[in-house]
Order: structure tokens, then sequence, then C-alpha cells
């Protein structure tokens, strides 16, 4: 079997979710389970009706409730028209969007929201996708059947980023998604959501409809799992930052990771995870050119010394200068037991004999963290850096590319440099605001011109 996901803009609208019906299609002998994300920006708007409710703007919070609805519905009608299946899709839309009303009153009444409260909202998304396509393929002679993701997808209550229970979703799964397979039907889910033992909504953190995939594959010994989005496959860097981006046929699953935790959105960071632990090569293709070659991630992919550029803003390096810690013994781990203490991961790190920096994704809880830490040092905050990592299995033996990586950056400030053990990633953190210029210019001296 395999799976195949659907991202939130092949799922945009009819006319894209017709293309997912030929899609599948097409891989009806390869025993297809389908993982769909919200309609395209339907996230986006319910964690807004979240925000505004618990802000007590309980009007724009149900004008954003009517909007989605109506967004839904005219979809519904362009894609189940008078069928029998259009009347139990909208009644179940009916009652979720009543529901999600309810929801965004009981909020502004509260005036407070918790994750897991826009967990709760976050999931109407999925939901009614799911059940919308499902139907729709259903009608275009796709032996659908709908299932409740949140029965598959077995969470902890990190809510807005749960872990998934790997053992349970694997049981979950061979309870209830092989069956369907066993017998020629197509299971058709929700991506992104979950749920605890308890039974409370969970989701895996935005863009988390991958991952759902890779779950699946994993749990399902899937022989291939595709992840459909909206660009031909992964690309040198992102196109929306670096024009003349160029696709990569083949790349390594350690890359591919790496470029997905440093900013590549094509793929959710923890996708890789569960495929690499069975080798099950994971295809990144575009739903609107799927004739396209697209991208495999595999271990056997070259071994090239640059892959591609990726980035991402909104980082905040913290430093520890410790002149009366110097060269103290256990003072590193004196600085990452803080961190971990206080729950927040650590990116890149630099040191010297007088200082250690560190960046960090989070940077709404530093303010404990910056308490305890002050007791080994001072302690400053750089906030509006990027990160900025140039990607490749070959990259330390390949003496060119570093030259021409530190060549590239003539004239750009660099705060901090750092090269993975493994030798796969170049890291350098740079003003956020040189975040796009830095990518176009690495991406020029490895790729060639063509920077937006
Ligand atoms: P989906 O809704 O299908 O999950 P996403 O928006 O999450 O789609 O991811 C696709 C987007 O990822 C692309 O439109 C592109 O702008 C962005 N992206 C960032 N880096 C890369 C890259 N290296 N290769 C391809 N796409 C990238
Ligand atoms: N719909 C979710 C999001 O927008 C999950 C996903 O699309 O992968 O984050
Ligand atoms: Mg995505």
């Amino acid at each position: 079997m395999i799976v195949v996901k659907f991202g939130g803009t092949s799922v945009g609208d009819a006319e894209a979710i017709e293309r997912t019906a030929e899609i599948v299609k097409g891989r009806l002998d390869r025993q297809p389970a389908v993982v769909v994300s919200a309609l395209g920006g339907a996230t986006n708007s319910l964690l807004a009706i979240g925000e505004q409710s618990a802000k007590g703007h309980l009007i724009g919070a149900l004008r954003g409730v009517e909007t989605l609805r109506d967004r839904h519905f005219q979809q519904c009608e362009i894609l189940l028209g008078t069928s029998g299946e259009a009347s139990d899709v909208a009644a179940e839309m009916s009652a979720s969007f009543d529901e999600l009303a309810s929801l965004a009153e009981a909020l502004s009444v509260l005036g407070h929201a918790t994750p897991r409260s826009f967990d709760a909202i976050a999931a109407f998304g999925e939901q009614l996708s799911s059940h919308l396509v499902a139907a729709f393929f259903k009608l275009r002679d796709i032996p659908a059947v709908h299932v409740e993701a949140r029965d598959v997808f077995v969470t902890d209550d990190n809510f807005m980023s749960a872990e998934p229970q790997t053992d349970a979703i694997a049981e979950a799964a061979r309870g209830i998604v092989q069956p369907l397979i066993q017998e020629g039907k197509v299971p058709v889910m929700g991506g992104f959501i979950g749920r605890t033992t308890r039974g409370v909504t969970t989701t895996l953190g935005r863009g988390g409809s991958d991952y759902s995939a890779s779950l699946l594959g994993a749990a399902l010994h899937a022989e291939a799992i595709e992840i459909w989005t909206d660009v031909d496959g992964m690309l040198t860097a992102d196109p929306r930052v670096v024009k003349g981006s160029k696709l990569i046929e083949q790349i390594r699953f350690d890359e591919a990771s790496e470029l997905a935790s440093f900013g590549a959105k094509v793929l959710h960071p923890s996708t890789i995870a569960p495929a690499v632990r069975l080798g099950i090569p994971v295809f990144i293709y575009n739903s609107r050119n799927p004739k396209g070659k697209g991208t495999r991630i595999t271990f056997d992919a070259p071994r090239r010394a640059v892959s591609a550029i990726a980035g991402k803003g909104g980082i905040t390096v913290v430093k520890v200068g410790a002149a009366k810690m110097l060269f103290a013994r256990g003072f590193l781990r004196r600085v990452f037991e803080i961190f971990e203490k206080n729950g927040i991961s650590v990116d890149v790190v630099a040191t010297s004999e007088v200082s250690v920096s560190v960046t960090v994704d989070e940077p709404s809880q530093l303010e404990s963290l910056v308490v305890e830490l002050s007791q080994l040092g001072d302690v400053s905050v750089e906030r509006d850096r990027a990160i900025v990592a140039v990607v490749g299995a070959a990259i330390s033996e390949d003496t060119a590319s570093m030259g021409r990586a530190i060549g590239a950056l003539d004239g750009i400030k660099v705060h901090m440099m750092s090269l993975s053990a493994t030798g796969i990633n170049l890291t350098m953190i740079v003003d956020g605001d040189q975040l796009n210029p830095v990518m176009g210019r690495l991406h020029d001296a490895f790729f060639g011109r063509g920077t937006k």
C-alpha cells in the first residue's frame, strides 16, 4: 500500500479536489490510503476565530465562522451537487459549524483560550475537508471510506504540538485502516489531528499533515509516502524567496530532514523520522503538475556537497558570557540543563572561551530562562535574527563549497556560524532583514543566477 497526502492548496477548492481524485484514481492498484489537510487557509482562519473569541471579539469571530461555513458549503455544492452524499456531508458540516460557533461563544465568555481550546478549534479544518473529499471520491467511483483520524492518531496531551504515540497508532492503523485496504477500499482521513488516550482532541503542530502521512505509512509499512503539494518537489531554495530555484530529483533523508528543520516548509520537520526507521521512500509531487518528476527522498540519493539552501526568520540568540566561569568544568552542562528545565529547545550552538551562544525558535518563554542563566554569567538576548542553512551531505569534505559560502557573505554581518558534527549543514545567523538577500546570494553562489 501507499500513503497519499494532499496539502491545503491541493484541496483548496473544487477544482483542486477534482485533480486529487484523478491522482488517486491513477493509483488504485497500489492500494492508497489518503490523508488530507484542511482547505488551504482554513487552519489560519480557525485559529484567528479562536484568538478573536478569546479577546472577547465575538462578532468578529462569528463572522469568521460564517465566512468559513459559506466557503465549505459552496465547495460542497460544486463538488457534490444534489447527490445522496451531498445531504449527509451538508448535515455533518452544519453540525460542525454550529459546534464551532458555540465554542467561539464559550471562549469569548471566558475571555481566554488555552492550547487545548485552540486544538479543538483547529481540528475542524481537517474534519470538514476529509468528509468532503471522501464523499467526492465516492461520486468519482473511488471506493472511499471516511476514517475518523482521531481514532488512529493517538498522541500525548502536549496541545498544539502533540507527540504521537507510535505503538498505539500502529495498533489503531492495523485495526481500522488496514482491513479497509484489504477489502479494496480507499480510506480517507484528515491529517494534523489526533486524540489523547482520554479522548481529548490534539494537533501535531502547524504543517502536521505531512507527519500524519508518514506516521500512517510507518504504521502500515507502506511502500511509499507521497506528499502532494503546490510546488514541483523539494527545490534548491524556497521558490517564494529565490527565483530560479531548481528541482532536486533525489535527495537523502538526512538532507531533507535538515532542510525541513531549517525552514523548508514543503515538509514538516518530523515527517522524515518515521519513514527513515523503515526505509520507506518519501516522494514530493505537485498536484497541479501530476506528470512532473517530483522529488524522491531516500537513503541512496547522491551525496552532493550542497543540495539546497533553507532559512527561517524569527530566531532569538541567547548569549551567556561567563568570565567568572571561564574554563570552569561543567559550565556548558549547566547552561544546557537550564534550557532543558525550561523546555526550550536549541537549534544552533557556538562557543568561545568566554561565551556560549545558542539560537532558539520560541522567544515567548525566555524570562525564567534568562533569570536562571544570569546566575552563570552575563546574559544577552538578541531578537529578530534569521538562520540560513547550506545543506549538503558532503559539504565539509568539499573545500571549495565552504569558501564559496563564506565568499557569498561578503559585507553581511554574521552573528554566529556553525558546521554540524556530521558535516551536513553550515548554518549562519544573520539579521532578520538579511534573510532573503542572503538566501539569494548563497543560491547564486551554488546554483547560479536568478535572485528575486
Ligand atoms: P501544503 O499545504 O501542500 O502542505 P506548504 O505550504 O506547507 O504546502 O509547503 C509548500 C511550500 O513550501 C511551497 O509553496 C514553498 O513556498 C515552500 N518551500 C519552502 N522551501 C522549499 C523548498 N526548498 N522546496 C520547495 N518548497 C519550499
Ligand atoms: N492544516 C494544518 C495547517 O495548516 C496542517 C497541514 O496543513 O499540514 O497547519
Ligand atoms: Mg505543509
